[in-house]
């Protein structure tokens, strides 16, 4: 018996940061958007907990106690009480410290997997408790779709998205520290300029709407110049996509992977084509949004009359 969960990568189509709060963390306005790049995480009863990974990235993934796939299990285990006897295989898709959330995304994925694999049934609102205890951004990838972060970016609240919005991903070749991004952000001194960062109007109407005119127009990321900083290369691969026709390019929360708007499916093809011609970046990769959260794929879902689909 093994369960399996799909998680989706995510990008920030706002990130506004405020400046540092005495406990180190910054206030901000983070409106989350999930994309159609998964991992698969797999739970199989076993004497210990121990956890595999699979895909190109798979060797910069910790396997031990600081993976977040591992911390979810022990989390949601030391809840009820029970053994946290478990093998987790994460089946890689998202890129690694890429400012995708894709570690946030294995602890969701793991959480809920366990869940359904020790039948612990846990509420939604426990789930999500134990998800912002993992990390920031963990909550948003049980939930998916759209949603504004506020706080830490812990506390969400669901947005309507009113259509397919087609992106392009470029990875870059290295990583960047998501507090080594905060850092310079700190050291540059954004954040004294936006005490209290707010989540742009214009941007919520776009999503709603599904306009992607509108939201090209309205996408923002206060943290773009301290990944720039220290990453000076990913000026050229912003210019490679807008030069191949994006109507947006921007830096993906932290970073150092790139978001690229496009008009439509066909249009993002092209885009991505042009990027991995340009040189400028490891690879590039379609995903369209809004993307589900964090999904039992195996053993699938009973329907009412107790069949597996
Ligand atoms: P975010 O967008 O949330 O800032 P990120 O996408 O930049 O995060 P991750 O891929 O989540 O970065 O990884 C950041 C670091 O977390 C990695 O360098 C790794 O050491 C650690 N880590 C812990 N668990 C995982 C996991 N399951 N997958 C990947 N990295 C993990």
């Amino acid at each position: 018996m093994s369960v399996t969960v799909r998680v989706p990568a995510k990008v920030n189509v706002q990130l506004a940061v405020g400046g540092a709060r005495p406990d180190g963390f910054h206030d901000l306005a983070n409106v989350f958007l999930a994309v159609g790049l998964y991992d698969e995480i797999t739970v199989t009863p076993a004497d210990a907990l121990r956890v595999t990974c699979s895909g190109p990235d798979a060797a910069q993934v910790p396997l031990d106690v600081t993976n977040l796939a591992a911390r979810a299990a022990l989390a949601l285990a030391g809840r009820h009480g029970i053994e946290p006897a478990v093998h987790i295989h994460i089946a890689k898709d998202i890129p690694v410290a890429g400012g995708m959330a894709g570690g946030s995304a294995d602890g969701a994925g793991a959480l809920v997997a366990c869940d359904a694999l020790w039948g612990t049934r846990t509420s939604r609102e426990e789930l999500l408790e134990i998800c912002a205890e993992l990390g920031s951004d963990v909550p948003f990838s049980l939930v998916g779709g759209a949603a504004l972060g506020t706080g830490r970016g812990e506390k969400l609240t669901v947005l309507e998205v009113g259509g397919t919005f087609h992106w392009v991903f470029a990875m870059a070749d290295g990583g960047l520290s998501t507090p080594a991004v905060f850092r310079e952000f700190d050291r540059l001194g954004e954040g004294a300029r936006t005490p209290e960062p707010v989540a742009s109007w214009d941007l919520l109407e776009a999503l709603a709407k599904g306009d992607t005119g509108a939201l090209a127009a309205a996408v923002s990321n206060d943290l773009e110049p301290a990944a720039l900083s220290l990453f000076p290369e990913l000026a050229q691969t912003l210019a490679a996509g807008r030069a191949a026709g994006a109507l947006t390019a921007l830096v993906s929360g932290s970073g150092p992977t790139t978001a690229f708007l496009a008009r439509d499916a066909s249009g993002a093809e092209r885009i991505a084509e042009a990027l991995r011609a340009s040189g400028t970046c490891k690879s590039a990769r379609v995903a369209p949004s809004p993307a589900p959260g964090a999904t039992v794929v195996h053993p699938g879902h009973r329907d009412a009359a107790g069949a597996r689909d």
